[in-house]
């Protein structure tokens, strides 16, 4: 716990309160808070002249009539967060006002390689681009948050290494390269996206008020986790935490591209699936999956149509994928002990049905006999959620500036 005055504690508090509520008169805040309205009014009166509060008007008047109060609200035009996220194959970003609104987004493809060097140019110039937009005009940029795919260092800014960018030195230097660009004297920050996709789900997403919670994304080739214990969001000694897609989840199962076996990525993954999809027409010619079309153009997507419509061939494969989940999430619920799941990316697409089967399958796998509490959802996100989670992030930490209680 840091040491705190009781004006910035008082400061804090308020501020917290405006962030969680919309307009409200200055006896909510006294009542939440319990300070004294004085104090109250003191409190509003200074980050109004910061131009962080706003007076909005006048609200109802009380039951005894009696003056009609004035009201409050958090600014949340006052500053913005760039937020940038780069995919295995695109560029998504955003400018994150404070009340976690994406005001402009910005999606490119990323069909060809691109270097470390030429890619920290590309953000440079989105980024830069944000910040001469209409919308900016007048507000301060709070920070610049970026999302990476990969094993990212997060206290030195470094991409320690991409697998969807093996062209990518490692360990380079990613937030120094990008600050000297951009050339503006504000906090850049740099995460694993899967880390961030958490901070968004904990900020406007399914985990709102969650301690303990993970997410878990599926994409095409690669499966990653962003774990929050106790409120924090684990990193570990070599940034591999979450990285569990690298978890074994049958020893028997198909290779891996990092040089293992049976890996969590490497069974679940689109490509996999795909894979066995092809390999299945010869024994299951008559599955419905394979109606009218070549084996060759049937994709994850049929599998979850033709499970969900009784297909039996469709609900066999569903069910060693529900299995291969729960051996997966088996080995991260017994370390990190979560109370909520939730899942991102194409299996989002498999329907409720998938879910209850990886619940029932986890429950008949480690210790049976004692209360183990947890729930598995789907993710409210698409493609946006990197991006998001690195907006959520930077006005987070924003709020966390020591500075703006002072
Ligand atoms: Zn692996």
């Amino acid at each position: 716990m840091k040491r705190q005055s009781v004006k910035q504690n008082n400061r804090r508090f308020i501020v917290d309160f405006l962030r969680n509520h919309e307009e409200v008169p200055i006896t909510h805040i006294t009542k939440a808070v319990r300070v004294s309205t004085p104090t109250v009014k003191k409190v509003l009166d200074h980050y109004m002249n910061l131009g962080l509060v706003i007076m909005t008007g006048k609200g109802e008047s009380t039951l005894e009539g009696g003056k009609r109060p004035e009201l409050y609200r958090l600014n949340q035009e006052y500053g913005y967060a760039i937020a940038l996220h780069v995919g295995p194959d695109f560029i998504y970003g955003g400018m994150t006002d404070l009340k976690l609104q994406n005001v402009q987004s910005f999606h490119e493809i990323v069909d060809r390689p691109v270097s470390d060097e030429e890619m920290v140019d590309k953000l440079v110039s989105i980024a830069k681009d944000f910040r001469k937009s209409k919308w900016a005009e007048g507000k301060k940029l709070v920070n610049v948050v970026i999302a990476l795919p990969g094993i990212v260092n997060a206290y030195t800014g470094e991409s320690i290494y991409s697998p969807h960018y093996p062209q990518w030195q490692e360990n380079f230097p990613f937030i120094r390269k990008f600050a000297e660009r951009f050339d503006m004297d504000i906090p850049i920050f740099l995460d694993g996206v899967n880390r961030l996709q958490a901070c968004a789900e904990r900020m406007k997403g399914k985990a709102r008020g969650k301690q303990d919670f993970l997410i878990v994304d599926a994409m095409e080739e690669g499966v990653g986790a962003g774990i929050i214990v106790q409120g924090t969001i684990m990193h570990g000694f070599n940034n591999l935490s979450g990285e569990i897609g690298h978890v074994i989840v049958d020893p028997r199962g198909p290779d891996c591209i990092c040089g293992g076996t049976g890996c969590f990525e490497a069974a679940v993954s689109v490509k996999h699936i795909n894979e066995l999809l092809r390999q299945g027409y010869d024994t299951h010619r008559g599955s419905a999956i394979y109606q009218g079309k070549s084996p060759a153009d049937v994709s994850i997507r049929d599998l979850f149509i033709h499970a969900k419509q009784g297909d039996a061939y469709a609900i066999e494969l569903l069910d060693l994928i529900a299995a291969y989940f729960a051996n997966g999430l088996n080995n991260v619920i017994m370390i990190s002990d979560p109370e909520l799941i939730i899942i991102q990316g194409i299996y989002v697409e498999a329907g409720q049905g998938f879910i209850e089967n990886i619940k029932k399958k986890l429950s008949e796998l480690s210790l049976p006999r004692v209360k183990r509490e947890f729930d598995i959802v789907y993710t409210d996100f698409g493609i946006e959620r990197g991006a998001l989670g690195a907006g959520c992030y930077g006005i987070s930490q924003f709020f966390e500036e020591q500075e703006l209680y002072r």
